[in-house]
């Protein structure tokens, strides 16, 4: 526990007690393995602790991106592994930022209760990182359907995630106003999109992270799934990055020890 008191005792000892229940060597075996920690996962999530910022009335907490950064943090002091499940505290904001009515009441109570994990998110492909407006993966609308075709890497837990944001071009680049414009998100389902045309290549790197490439080959999403208004979907993104952003940060406060 921290030195100086604040408001937030509570969660902090909570939270602490329960990943103070997955010590150094849990970790240390899963990492050999390069396995998921499903487990403190799974517990985290039944507590409740990573639908902290998801509104109550769609089955969360209505706490704030400070709650969850402590809850961030004590998860890591108590010498746990937060970096494995973040995404699921914050990438359900985009959904409940821009989605619609209907979209938030269908996924948000199925998030909150873990039974559908929102942990991927894809953006970044082979030549395009940080210049992101220049993304080359396209979803061109065909009737009710949207079909995408293209290439995202260093994606992370693609295979604990049902569900994934991706950030596809809907305009070209060369026909809109403001090069941030006409890129969408779309909510793939994971475990359809793979019989459907997204195959999943694992990346090999030096740390214990499920980082993935993917290739989009006339993949199909229905529109239903567009978040919020087609062309918009930079600034959507963009939301959801912030709460990324802030959390990490909370969590590398504590580096993992093993
Ligand atoms: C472990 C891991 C997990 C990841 N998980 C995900 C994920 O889940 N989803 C996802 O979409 N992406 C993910 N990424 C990708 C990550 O977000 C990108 O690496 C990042 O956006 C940077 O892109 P890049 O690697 O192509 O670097 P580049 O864009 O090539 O940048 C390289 C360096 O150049 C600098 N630079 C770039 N452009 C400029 C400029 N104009 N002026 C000055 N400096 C510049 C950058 O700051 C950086 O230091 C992950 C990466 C790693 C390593």
């Amino acid at each position: 526990m921290q030195d100086q008191p604040d408001a937030y005792q509570e969660i902090r000892a909570a939270v602490h007690a329960l990943s103070s229940e997955y010590p150094d060597a849990y970790f240390r075996k899963l990492d050999e393995q390069r396995a998921y920690p499903e487990a403190i996962v799974k517990a985290l999530t039944d507590a409740g602790w990573l639908a902290a910022m998801i509104p109550v009335e769609y089955g969360g907490s209505g706490l704030g991106v400070t709650e969850a950064s402590v809850i961030m943090e004590e998860i890591n002091r108590a010498g746990a592994n937060a970096a494995a499940c973040h995404g699921q505290m914050y990438n359900m904001g985009t959904l409940l930022r821009h989605g619609s009515e209907q979209q938030k009441q269908y996924y948000l109570p199925k998030i909150a209760a873990g039974e559908l994990r929102l942990q991927a998110m894809g953006v970044t492909e082979p030549n395009t990182g940080t210049d992101t407006t220049k993304i080359k993966t396209t979803a061109v609308r065909k009737g009710d359907r949207y079909v995408i075709n293209g290439q995202k890497v260093w994606i992370s837990r693609v295979n604990h995630s049902e569900l994934m944001l991706l950030l596809v071009r809907t305009t070209p680049l060369a026909e809109v106003r403001k090069k941030s414009d006409g890129l969408s998100v779309l909510l793939v389902d994971i475990r359809q999109a793979r019989e459907q045309g997204m195959t999943v290549q694992p990346i090999a790197n030096m740390i214990n992270q499920d980082s993935n490439e993917l290739f989009f080959d006339n993949l199909e999403i229905p529109v239903d799934n567009l978040i919020g208004v087609e062309g918009q979907g930079f600034k959507y993104i963009l939301d959801g990055l912030n709460a990324e952003r802030i959390l990490i940060a909370a969590l590398v406060v504590h580096p993992t020890r093993h």
